[in-house]
């Protein structure tokens, strides 16, 4: 059936084609990929187009930024949306700001002082809905692999807290989720781990401390575990996984067990934040 929309999508496509061996490039500098099947794979890359023509990416002073930067943002920003259908997941925000600053690291990612922080704060409040991304390009570029970090979407998975008010760790259910039924999970997994770092702060919790410090980052760390370093997510929290899963509409585990499986040698994460 014709529709304007599709007729407009059909042209934006063929109007800023990637060229394979781009793309090809982009899934091999993104491991947190593998195993997407072609439907997703095709999906995933018309994603990313739309998604540069929707959000504009303002690199600042330092930042080096071709069509295949863009497109290996891209890519990480789309991959939680991937089975999500064509809800506007992202209307909360315009512009991405990216910053040359290194000083967000995977280690002081974890930094309750860090900027990140600062920049959640900003927009817990009326300026949510309008506020950009902002992310430091050392950070996006140390995204991608099985390895527990990714900062593009653990700040996008902000933005996904952010779409029915403030950032609290509960973004907007499916039909076939219960409210109660995460809020009962994701709050007994957060007291959890507080519980450990209020026993011991040095305490080597399984995910990342950071988690630990509001229930909007434990939703920010727990998605970033959730598509970087499942099997160290559902190991340590099985429901939280459960109703991510149930959220994303992805099974991850799944896919990264399958690639160990096709191949014992396949990296699963890396283990190096502790
Ligand atoms: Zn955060």
């Amino acid at each position: 059936m014709w529709s304007f929309s599709n007729w407009r999508r059909r042209r934006t496509l063929a109007r800023y084609p990637v060229a394979p061996e781009v793309w090809q490039r982009i899934r091999q500098r993104l491991p947190i990929l593998d195993g997407l099947d072609d439907t997703q794979d095709q999906q995933l890359r018309e994603a990313c187009i739309f998604f540069l023509q929707a959000k504009h990416l303002t690199p600042l002073s330092g930042v080096e930024l071709d069509d295949e930067q863009r497109l290996f943002l891209a890519a990480q920003a789309q991959l939680p949306l991937l089975n999500l259908g064509d809800l506007n997941w992202y209307q909360g925000f315009h512009e991405i700001v990216l910053y040359p600053d290194d000083f967000i690291s995977p280690q002081r990612h974890r930094d309750a002082s860090g900027i990140e922080h600062e920049w959640d704060g900003e927009h817990s409040g009326e300026a949510w809905q309008q506020g950009p991304v902002i992310l430091a390009w050392p950070g996006v570029m140390a995204s991608g692999d099985w390895d527990g970090y990714n900062l593009v979407i653990h700040e996008l998975a902000h933005k996904l807290d952010m779409l029915n008010g403030d950032a609290n760790g509960l973004p907007p259910l499916h039909g076939n989720m219960r409210v109660t039924e995460w809020a009962r999970v994701m709050q007994s997994a957060y007291d959890g781990l507080n519980r450990q770092l209020d026993h011991d702060p040095d305490a080597e919790t399984s995910i990342d401390p950071y988690a630990a410090e509001d229930p909007a980052e434990f939703f920010a760390v727990t998605s970033e575990y959730f598509f970087s370093a499942p099997d160290l997510l559902h190991s340590a929290y099985p429901e939280v996984y459960e109703q991510l899963k149930a959220f994303y509409r992805q099974d991850t585990l799944a896919r990264l067990q399958a690639l160990q499986q096709d191949n014992p040698a396949y990296k699963g994460h890396h283990h190096s934040h502790h």
